[in-house]
């Protein structure tokens, strides 16, 4: 009928996942449509997550970093921020990047929908967008419908005191006293943020640290560092209730010992986690088994059990990352042009872009302990690098894994500034599967952060001589 449309494939949802895969299937010679309910292509990571959340952390670094400049013989005078000339800053960095989505989508000739989708039969989405009703048929089809921020029930849904990480974004207001609820990695980069621009921070957090992802020696620098910087930093708590009141937010706290208290906040930004999408889409209609937390179960070619219909990204499991969506996205487009392509990386980084950074990649020490695998490590204080007291930032370690039996590579973890791109080095070793040998006899650079790599193999084979 009228306004009814076609493609080889359709990919649902615009995210890094999403364009992606419409992108990798076009190059392939696919006919692709691409559905995205916002006007702005790039999902998530583009307008409310990866990017904007950088560009303010760049911003919070250069002030912490000119305050801490004073130890040095350097005073600046404070800071003068002007929120609506920082948030345009963000904001025109988003646009050029969604922006640059619209003409690559256009020198593909993928087709973009703008509109809600909903599956209504096995080869057929429909899509209600802002122009009214298309239905939309396929050959093949690419779910990236991405997640969105979990909720607690218990909180005042209907209160502007109450953000999550998107609404931290939006750059409304600089609150005096935000509590941060989950200390997590989004969570303690809106935090990082917000402590930069004046806030004073609480975390709380319900395990025993912050970022449970990452062994607990890892994150300790980062923990002592903000400790000295926000109010409190709370750990084995959890939140149980929270009231709006006249003058704030009351925050009821209860602790491991059961043992109650209370604080009032004038934000409380709620960062315990993400939800996938998957329950939102009738993906039924298509006889695409969605679970009850809304993940949708794939194989290693992300194929669901329907096999014309794959699913990539956020909504088909964790680790909720924008690279990993990236890849899975490639994998898919491949595999519906024909070709014979799996998921069979072997690890994904995991980055916090806090000050200072954390950042892991393979086996943690942690989850070899839990999991029985044999490791022996190469550790590397950063006190003991140049570049890094050049820096004035020496608080870091370069802690490397590695299989005794074969001295390869099994995992790295790194904290410190600039952690987050100094990881990809160790990713790039344990694909490769490179030994202690090789990443000590490989020539890095003097003086530069990367040879923490160099130096942390070099202590596991013992072979280290001279520190700076
Ligand atoms: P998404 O990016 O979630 O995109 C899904 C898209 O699908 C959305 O545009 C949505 O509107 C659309 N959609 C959904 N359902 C429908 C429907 N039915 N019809 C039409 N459109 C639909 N990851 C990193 O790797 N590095 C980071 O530094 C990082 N920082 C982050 C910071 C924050 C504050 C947040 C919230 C997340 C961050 N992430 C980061 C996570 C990252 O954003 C996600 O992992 C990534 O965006 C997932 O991509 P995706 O393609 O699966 O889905």
């Amino acid at each position: 009928g009228k306004g009814d449309l076609h493609a080889e494939v359709v990919v649902l949802g615009s995210g890094p996942g999403g364009y992606t895969a419409a992108f990798r299937a076009a190059d392939l010679g696919k006919k692709v449509i691409l559905i995205e309910k916002y006007p702005s292509l790039g999902g998530v990571c583009l307008n409310v997550g990866c990017i904007p959340s950088k560009a303010l952390l760049h911003v919070a670094k250069v002030i912490t970093e000119a305050e801490e400049m004073g130890a040095h013989g350097i005073s600046f005078s404070k800071p003068k921020i002007n929120l609506d000339d920082l948030r345009g800053f963000k904001d025109s960095v988003v646009g050029q990047l969604t922006g640059g989505l619209k003409g690559l989508s256009k020198a593909r000739k993928v087709e973009v929908v703008q509109g809600y989708g909903r599956f209504t039969g096995p080869n057929m989405i429909e899509v209600t967008g802002d122009d009214g009703v298309k239905n939309v048929s396929f050959d093949q089809c690419i779910i990236a419908a991405g997640s969105e921020p979990v909720n607690l029930p218990f909180i005042p849904q209907d209160d502007d005191r109450v953000i999550d990480s998107t609404g931290a974004l939006e750059l409304k207001d600089i609150p005096k006293r935000m509590l941060v609820l989950g200390g997590g990695i989004i969570g303690l980069e809106m935090a990082c943020v917000y402590d930069a621009l004046g806030t004073k921070i609480t975390v709380v957090e319900l395990m025993d640290q912050i970022i449970p992802g990452a062994d607990k020696d890892i994150v300790k620098p980062l923990h002592k560092r903000i400790e000295g910087r926000y109010e409190k930093i709370m750990l084995k708590t959890k939140v149980t209730d929270v009231k709006a009141q006249k003058n704030g937010l009351k925050v009821t706290f209860e602790d491991a010992k059961g043992e109650e208290s209370a604080g009032i906040f004038d934000k409380v930004l709620v960062a315990v986690g993400r939800k996938p999408n998957g329950k939102l889409i009738d993906a039924d209609k298509a006889g695409v088994a969605v679970d009850e937390r809304g993940f949708i179960a794939v194989d290693g070619q992300q194929r669901t059990g329907v096999p014309h219909i794959f699913a990539i990204g956020d909504v088909v499991g964790q680790p909720m990352l924008a690279h990993k969506a990236v890849h899975e996205g490639k994998v898919a487009a491949e595999v519906c042009a024909g070709q014979n392509r799996h998921f069979d990386a072997r690890l994904i980084p995991s980055v916090a872009y806090t000050d200072p950074e954390v950042a892991w990649a393979g086996v943690t020490e942690t989850e070899a302990k839990a999991k029985g695998i044999k490791y022996e490590k190469g550790v590397f204080p950063w006190a003991a690098s140049g570049k890094a007291l050049s820096n004035g930032r020496s608080e870091g370690m370069t802690k490397l894994l590695f299989d005794p039996e074969d001295d390869r590579i099994i995992g790295g973890l790194i904290v410190g500034t600039n952690a987050g791109d100094l990881i990809a080095e160790v990713a790039l070793a344990i694909e490769m599967g490179a030994d202690a040998v090789d990443l000590g006899h490989t020539i890095h650079p003097h003086p530069t952060l990367s040879e923490t790599v160099n130096f942390a193999a070099e202590m596991f084979e013992g072979t280290i001589t001279d520190l700076m």
